[in-house]
């Protein structure tokens, strides 16, 4: 019985407990949630050592980080050491998109190395192997899902119908997800439809047995603002709505992808209408970046659309690094985007129903820490305590202040000019 299946039977099943727990939400709620299919906790039933997550409604905004080798840099040892480094600084989930190397070597070396829920895709390594077949297709997506892969993004939203209004609506960028140009391509080619859209069935047959979770990816997400919210983006949408009923019909847990490139004033009617044509799936963001003009700070692009989209209902964010659109991120980037995706994922969890008070306690230790000018209680409080020490310590003057403003320092000025106020006047103690 899947997980779905077995929350709609009114049973809690280990995993829901796990993430009730660390959510602090009531079991019985979340199972109800999962029943709904408005929150999915992939864990493949292969998978050793799990740490799962919740992702969805009620729960904090959660971040994932995509790792993995290109044909130019096929190391499966750093790729590992990146996806250590993502769980070390608070990724919730990482995703291998390898496509160099050993691919079935970088994938168990990742699984094995990290306890995140890992999601992959699997045209991916289809297209690597020269099988940009159905049956290449499938093997390939049944090859993760044995090997206890999580989720896989499967571009099923990329078919005839929605690549139609591609052509009517044309764009600047065209297509920018590799999977949605491979799909595309396979399409072009034979004049089939798409393996993964035309047997749907069969992919939530595979998907039930190993309780994969499918990530229903966003293909045609647009690439630059000028393609933002566009026909053939909201027909995909369309269809994955319909997909992501047919998903929870079969007791398959599903999420769905969204954009990519969207000026900041279109991201909540663009989330809205993706919650809402998707029957409240789980909504998974890659951004929405709201600027094309900063290569080299698209992790603050990113996350400036992350906190809106959040705000909005988003409920995962991919991690964007200081290399997105210029080269493989190295281990520093997957580090800084890691902490930078997760301080948008908080900052939305600050207004998020169910998540806010207890997002906010984590805000008011800082501020307590802040207000006593007690430093080693602010090193706690941060998200990245090690950056906050190096910076605070880099000049090597000890203060109990700090060198912005020294000796004029607002807080402590502020506080001894309170308690002379309350000597003069005790009765205001
Ligand atoms: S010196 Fe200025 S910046 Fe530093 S803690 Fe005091 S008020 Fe804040």
């Amino acid at each position: 019985m899947t997980l779905m299946k077995e929350a709609s039977s009114g049973r809690v099943p280990q995993s829901i407990e796990r993430v009730a727990r660390k959510e602090g939400i009531d079991p019985a709620k979340l199972a109800r949630l999962v029943a709904a299919g408005r929150v999915v906790i992939p864990g493949n039933v292969r998978r050793e050592g799990l740490d799962p997550a919740g992702i969805g409604e009620m729960l904090a905004v959660k971040v994932n980080v995509n790792l993995g080798t290109s044909q130019n840099l096929d190391s499966a040892e750093v790729e590992v050491e990146k996806a250590l480094a993502a769980s070390e600084a608070g990724a919730d989930a990482v995703m291998d998109l390898s496509t160099g190397g050993d691919l079935d070597l970088v994938r168990k070396k990742i699984l094995a190395a990290v306890k995140v829920p890992l999601g992959t895709v699997p045209i991916y390594q289809a297209a690597v192997k020269q099988e940009l077949t159905s049956q290449g297709m499938f093997d390939a997506l049944e090859r993760h899902a044995r090997d206890g892969v999580d989720f896989v993004t499967v571009h099923a939203g990329v078919n005839k119908i929605s690549l139609e209004r591609l052509r009517q609506d044309p764009r600047l960028m065209g297509l920018v997800s590799r999977g949605g140009s491979l799909t595309m391509k396979y399409i072009a080619d034979t004049g089939e439809e798409n393996p993964y859209y035309q047997e749907f069935d069969y992919l939530l047959e595979i998907a039930r047995e190993y309780e994969l979770t499918l990530s229903l990816g966003d293909g045609l997400r647009p690439g630059c603002i000028e393609d933002a919210s566009d026909r053939a983006k909201y027909m995909e949408f369309i269809m994955l709505g319909e997909l992501v009923k047919r998903a929870r019909a079969a007791g398959v847990q599903a999420m769905v992808e969204g954009p990519g490139h969207v000026p900041a004033d279109e991201i909540e009617t663009s989330v809205r209408a993706m919650k809402h044509l998707t029957g409240g799936a789980p909504l998974y963001l890659l951004g929405p970046l709201v600027t094309d003009v900063a290569p080299g700070y698209d992790h603050i692009t990113a996350a400036m659309g992350g906190v809106i989209a959040g705000m909005a209902g988003a409920d995962f964010l991919c991690a964007t690094t200081p290399s997105e659109h210029l080269d493989l991120p190295n281990r520093e980037d997957v580090i800084e985007g890691t902490y930078v995706t997760r301080i948008a994922a908080h900052a939305a969890d600050l207004t998020r129903p169910g998540v806010r008070e207890r997002a906010r306690s984590w805000d008011l230790q800082m501020s307590r820490a802040r207000a006593a000018l007690d430093w080693d209680g602010q090193f706690q409080a941060a998200i990245n305590p090690a950056r906050a020490k190096q910076i605070r310590h880099r000049r090597g003057l000890e203060t109990d202040t700090c060198t912005m403003c020294s000796e004029l320092c607002a807080i402590r000025l502020a506080k001894e000019a309170m308690e002379k106020e309350r000597d003069k006047d005790p009765k205001r103690a």
